[in-house]
């Protein structure tokens, strides 16, 4: 049984995750939720030494990377979350296989694209089976967005946030067209599949007359 050592409540769906797919994973005993804890930037880490990941859920809240690829900004925030747990699960299951790694200072650049394939892979799959949870789910950084939006919106609730929060219950994680403007390399021929591919109800959503796209096409796109 793994040690959820809990310093800034994490949303409770990734608890779940953490017990579900960390449960048979010998090198990982202890799992440790802080924020502004690691090294600026820094999502996560794993200490093979004493079998312990960190997640760093205020580097989580203020990194951009996926808001800057055209997604919204609360699945941004829960995908980094997801993504620093799955990017350390895998370095886990990495020296599980090849101990030796213990060893070694920093994982090879090709670990690191290993851990990268399983983690977007990962994700994926966790998206087919899974909701990406509420501002109330998600914990401590739901309540320092909760307070963001606040300061964003402050009109109560812009209608900005409100179209996002629609386009989220219905599995939209960013507007089309603001990802596509994001990925410099999709031609417009390109773009005008993927309109077609939502239109007919695949890797995205029609929510108040915009086209999303979903978890799946979001990552299926670079
Ligand atoms: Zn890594």
């Amino acid at each position: 049984m793994i040690e959820i050592i809990t310093k800034k409540e994490p949303p409770q769906e990734l608890t779940r995750v953490v017990n579900q797919d960390l449960a048979d994973i010998t090198t990982v005993e202890h799992i440790t939720f802080d924020a502004f804890h690691l090294e600026e930037g820094v999502l996560g880490g794993f200490d093979p030494r004493d079998k312990l990941i960190v997640i760093d859920l205020g580097h989580c809240l203020t990194n951009t990377l996926f808001m800057k690829k055209g997604m919204m900004h609360i699945p941004g925030v829960w995908f980094n979350m997801l993504w620093a747990l799955y990017h350390e699960i895998a370095h886990a299951i990495q020296v599980e296989g090849k101990p030796e790694l213990a060893d070694s200072k920093r994982p090879s650049d090709e670990l690191e694209n290993e851990a990268q394939s399983f983690t977007e892979e990962s994700i994926v799959e966790w998206a087919e089976n899974n909701k990406i949870p509420t501002l109330e789910e998600m914990g401590w950084a739901g309540e320092q967005l909760r307070f963001a939006v606040n300061i964003t919106y402050p009109q109560s609730m812009g209608q900005n946030l409100l179209s996002e929060i629609d386009a989220l219950n219905n599995g939209g994680i960013g507007l089309l067209d603001t990802i596509v403007a994001h990925h410099p390399k999709v031609s417009m021929i390109e773009h005008k599949g993927l309109c077609e591919l939502i239109d007919k109800g695949e890797q995205g959503v029609i929510v108040n007359n915009q086209r999303y796209m979903d978890t799946k096409g979001f990552f299926s796109i670079d």
